[in-house]
């Protein structure tokens, strides 16, 4: 990681910059935060001339060197002071909640409407919304890119941004079109190494925020934070992690609970954690009890799905969503203990 002397390096200092590294087969990649641009060296860094060449250069303050499988999304990176806003809330700074459906339904965009409307009066900062939809099942419905429409509607209505999965290159490409400022990453994509290389590139010179979903089959840790390490290397550090429940190892949850593994995450990266209940204990029954102890567990947001009318949604919305009153006092109650966490002494 170079750091500058400067807020960046001018055109003339990057070139000369990228033919030092060049010599020794490396690239360098510009990480634009709000007050100052890094620039990460891609490619072994370990070369000792390589590294004594680069802080000889009069307008380089200094080198870090971390080695670590994510070195942008460590913690001990120059990026921890990186902060992620979107929808009025500062990451970190105050209990950040994604809600709305599982499921956007073409033949019932009121519902949508209604739901988004209600959602932020139940104080959501983004509104979620599937518009295609990954199913385990090849003839459920599988979503219908016509939903973006609704979804940006809803948007334009309650000022909220929005937050929609996408699975593929022409997914990623309609949805930044349109305006979508939250992409997110499912479960199942999670390794979908070409997939989070591709949202790596349309992302890197926005500001659109990524959602990373824990695979269901993701082992260590750093499986996890190395996949929001592969969309941050083209230079869009915006990443947030979400655990969302991993395979299922007892009988009743629709997958195993994960919030837990929110401090271990915490210790290795410094990106936000937004926990989604919704989809780890797969049963609206259960959400509210996951999502309290996901912030006890110092997540810095909730993805949580919720509908005007659960019975009538699709997709996961009858079994999972809350209902907008449910969902009020579950973010009542989740910033209580956000507040009661601020003097605790753990991680
Ligand atoms: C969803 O958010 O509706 C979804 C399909 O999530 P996951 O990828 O976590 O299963
Ligand atoms: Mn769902």
């Amino acid at each position: 990681m170079i750091l500058p002397k400067t807020t960046r390096l001018t055109p003339e200092q990057a070139a000369e910059v990228a033919a030092i590294v060049g010599e020794f087969g490396c690239q360098i990649q510009p990480i634009i935060g709000a007050v100052r641009t890094i620039y990460a060296i891609v490619g072994d860094e370990r070369d000792e001339l390589m590294i004594n060449r680069l802080e000889g250069l009069p307008y380089v303050e200094r080198i870090d060197r971390i080695q670590s499988p994510f070195k942008l999304m460590d913690r001990r990176s120059d990026l921890a002071s990186h902060r992620i806003r979107i929808g009025g809330v500062t990451l970190g700074e105050e209990l950040a909640v994604i809600a709305g459906q599982c499921t956007i339904d073409p033949r019932n965009p009121g519902y949508f409407l209604e739901t988004a409307a209600a959602v932020k009066e139940a104080g959501a900062h983004i509104l979620r919304g599937g518009v295609w939809k990954p199913r385990t099942n090849p003839y459920a419905f599988q979503g219908d890119e016509k939903s973006i429409e609704i979804l940006m509607e809803a948007s334009r209505r309650t000022g909220l941004p929005v937050d929609a999965e996408v699975m593929d290159e022409h997914q990623v490409r309609v949805a930044l079109d349109a305006g979508v400022q939250m992409l997110q990453v499912g479960a199942r994509n999670a390794l979908n190494y070409s997939l989070l290389r591709a949202i790596g590139r349309a992302v890197a010179k926005r500001d659109t925020v990524v959602l990373l979903k824990r695979s269901m089959h993701m082992g260590p840790l750093n499986e996890f934070i190395s996949a929001a390490e592969y969309i941050a290397s083209f230079g869009n550090p915006n990443i947030i992690l979400c655990p969302r429940g991993t395979a299922p190892a007892v009988d009743g949850y629709r997958n195993h609970p994960d919030e837990s593994i929110t401090p271990l995450l915490k210790e290795k990266t410094w990106a936000p954690v937004v926990v989604d209940p919704s989809h780890s204990v797969g049963k609206a029954s259960y959400v509210q009890a996951c999502a309290l102890a996901a912030v006890a567990y110092g997540a810095d947001g909730l993805c949580i799905e919720a509908h005007v009318n659960p019975s009538q949604g699709i997709g996961d919305d009858p079994k999972q969503a809350l209902t907008p009153p449910v969902l009020a006092e579950t973010i009542a109650q989740a910033r209580q203990i956000w507040a009661l966490r601020r003097n605790f002494a753990g991680v």
